[in-house]
């Protein structure tokens, strides 16, 4: 039997068959290095989709800082290490001033509870505003904000204390157009009205900057800043969840939430942070860590511990060192435009869009209706992974391709990228 089909057994047989597998006909990898994969036959992918793996699969630096620190020390919290206070001082750095009080954790998901915690703490109230189509994590509390778990199949809807605003998204969304900001923004002051009306008080505003499991929606111009303004108003926190699109990705910005102009109150950070090593962390202002400072302890067996910090600090090196923020400006712009000139060729590009390396193409079956193509999405997927490429599907109707790879992509991936997808846009265009 072939390893591939002796590992698919035992996967049905040993895991839950809640977790799903890529592709049609699943890849086994057995190697990775900077921007590409390796299978069991040797067969090299172009990775333009994992950015867990932000500065690269197995960079050699961060793979020595883990290495040499394990050999060294592992422990927790509780004893003084100068790896952390290291860490936290070179974390908060990159971020605005303000915002510099750190809690290590080991997930997004982690991260996101604990920034609930916080907010519900210093509120004394569970209302909490968040975008239709959001992700923010596996846990209980954040299927709870997700609406793109609890609205999918398998979901429960919101509870009573969670108010989603319709997906800003100026292209499909219920106000479209250059001039949708206000709308959304009014949806959002309705939402708080609301909660008002009812004698309640709001305790948060959840959000990502550029949305990502939402479809990669950019969204409109104003909104957030807006947005912020009338949760300020009202007594909410903003929460800027950059899990997905923080440590450079954007390209012009260290952060996702840089590039709306706005400063939140909580900032929560995951994936690119440890470069697939489970670190994670919440960063606040040092008035939010006291108040939050009740009495009952913040501890956490793994989160902070020195291994992660040693990793943590060698990512941010790295993303330093090789300027892959720039890059990502460079590559990102390069690509984006190159993926332009391909949307005026195929009528079943609805809208290209994203910032920096992540990028999204939304596929659609009807130009007037604008009708999402799931099935298309699917096809090409799977098809450029038949020519070598990486990239996933992703947004409420399964028909955006998701293109976010490690940042040391470069000029002539983007390339192998773009005209792969113009050979298989090619083969699937049937007008
Ligand atoms: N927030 C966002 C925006 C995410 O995309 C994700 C994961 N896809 C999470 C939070 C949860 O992170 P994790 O899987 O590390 O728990």
């Amino acid at each position: 039997m072939s390893d591939h089909k002796k590992i698919l057994e035992l996967r049905t047989q040993y895991l839950s068959p809640s977790l799903s597998l890529s592709y049609e006909d699943p890849i086994h990898i057995v190697r990775g290095e900077g921007q590409y994969l390796y299978d069991a036959e040797g067969l090299r992918y172009l990775d333009a989709v994992n950015n867990i793996q932000h500065v690269g699969h197995c960079h050699p630096k961060v793979l020595s800082a883990g290495m040499e620190q394990n050999a060294l020390l592992n422990t927790n919290t509780r004893y003084l290490d100068e790896t952390i206070v290291r860490y936290a001082k070179l974390l908060t750095k990159k971020l605005p001033e303000g915002l510099d009080v750190c809690f290590f954790t080991n997930s997004g998901s982690e991260s996101n509870d604990l920034a609930l915690r916080i907010a519900r703490c210093i509120t004394g109230s569970k209302e909490t505003i968040v975008l239709d189509g959001a992700y923010h994590g596996h846990l209980s509390s954040l299927i709870e904000i997700s609406p793109y778990k609890h609205n999918a199949p398998g979901g429960e809807g919101p509870p009573d204390f969670v108010y989603s605003i319709p997906l800003p998204d100026s292209f499909r969304g219920i106000y479209r157009g250059d001039n949708c900001t206000a709308d959304y923004v009014n949806e959002v002051k309705k939402v708080i009205y609301k909660i008002n009306d009812s004698s309640k008080t709001l305790s948060a505003f959840f959000v990502e900057a550029l949305m990502g499991c939402g479809g990669q929606i950019v969204l409109p111009e104003g909104f957030i800043k807006k947005s912020f303004e009338l949760v300020r108003m009202f007594g909410g926190l903003c929460i800027a969840d950059e899990v997905q699109i923080g440590f450079g990705r954007m390209g012009t910005d260290f952060w996702g939430f840089e590039t709306c102009g706005v400063i939140p109150d909580i900032v929560t950070l995951g994936k690119s942070i440890g470069n697939g090593h489970p670190l994670s962390a919440v960063v606040t202002t040092k008035e939010i860590a006291d108040q939050f400072n009740n009495g009952m302890e913040y501890f956490n067996s793994y989160g902070g511990n020195p291994v992660s910090c040693a990793i943590g600090e060698a990512v941010l090196n790295v993303i330093e060192d090789e300027g892959l923020q720039e890059n990502a400006e460079i590559v990102g712009s390069y690509l984006i435009e190159e993926l332009f000139k391909l949307q005026s060729k195929y009528t079943f590009i609805g809208q290209i869009r994203g910032q920096g390396l992540f990028i999204g193409i939304e596929l659609i079956s009807n130009t007037d209706t604008l009708k999402p193509n799931k099935t298309l999405a699917a096809k090409i997927v799977n098809q450029m992974k038949d020519a070598g490429i990486l990239i996933s599907i992703d947004g409420p109707d399964h028909n955006v391709l998701k293109i976010k790879p490690p940042m040391v992509f470069n000029l002539e991936n983007a390339n192998e990228l773009v005209i792969n997808l113009k050979t298989i846009f090619d083969k699937n265009y049937d007008s």
